[in-house]
């Protein structure tokens, strides 16, 4: 479903992607870790064109991103994105932040946006919230609205990138149970976590990078219990 190739990109003289080849088969989840700086952001941040590369290609459903242009909107309106920080509208509330999309970019009704938005709502845990505005919801109740908003543009991947790591220990899990019931929903996700657990529960597959590279790759149970690379080893010491 989606597939890098040879991607390569550069900050200056920071070589921060480096021929990064991966294929997300529609369905797996993926987990990406590696230490600080190791280029798991851009790396996210590249799939969904909010930044450019250099060279190489990549591709969602077989077709290639265009680097601009309303083709562009269309297929990442196709990938959904869960950051750090929850980043919803400060001055909407709740369901306002899950219908703008929908309205804006799908040309959906407002009425069956509305529908929409309470259903997955719901679905994450918090519909009771709807009227309200962000600031008066838990860390983990708004990164819960964040994963609804991504939703409601039906895209065919989710990217999350370190969706927990802003939160309270408390709210973690309550975060990582919503992620784990759509990974078994049959949700295509990358995501970017050092939460064992979940990687462990819902991961097919983890990813780790260093200085820009995919470094190794493999089943969760492999890759925690028997890291091949020095660099995972010295890593999983670590974080473990
Ligand atoms: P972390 O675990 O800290 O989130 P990361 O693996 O997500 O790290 P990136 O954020 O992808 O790492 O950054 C990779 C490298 O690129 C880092 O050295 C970072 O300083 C650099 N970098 C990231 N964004 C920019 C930018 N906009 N301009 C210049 N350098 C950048
Ligand atoms: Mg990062």
């Amino acid at each position: 479903l989606v597939s890098l190739r040879g991607v390569n990109k550069h900050y200056g003289p920071l070589h921060v992607l480096q021929d990064i080849d991966l294929d997300v088969r529609r369905g797996e989840v993926v987990v990406v870790i590696g230490p600080s700086g190791s280029g798991k952001s851009t790396l996210c941040r590249t799939i969904n064109r909010l930044e450019t590369i250099d060279s190489g290609e990549i591709t969602l459903d077989g077709q290639r991103l265009p680097e601009e242009g309303p083709q562009l909107a269309k297929l990442r309106a196709k990938v959904g994105m869960v950051f750090q920080s929850f980043n919803l509208f400060p001055h909407k509330t709740i369901l306002e932040n899950v219908t703008l999309g929908p309205m804006r970019v799908n040309s959906v009704s407002k009425d069956a946006a509305e529908k929409r938005a309470m259903e997955l709502l719901a679905r994450v845990g918090v519909d009771k919230q709807a009227p309200k505005y962000p600031a008066q919801l838990s860390g983990g109740q708004q990164q819960r609205v964040a994963i609804a908003r991504a939703l409601a543009m039906d895209p065919e991947v989710m990217l999350f990138d370190e969706p927990t790591s802003a939160l309270d220990p408390e709210m973690i899990n309550e975060v990582l149970d919503t992620m784990t019931a759509l990974a078994k929903q049959g949700m295509t996700m990358i995501v970017v976590t050092h939460e064992m657990g979940f990687a462990r529960r819902a991961a097919d597959r983890v990813v780790f990078m260093a200085d820009g590279r995919i470094v190794e790759q493999n089943t969760p149970e492999e890759f925690y219990t028997n890291p091949q690379s020095s660099r995972a080893q010295d890593f999983l010491a670590k974080i473990l």
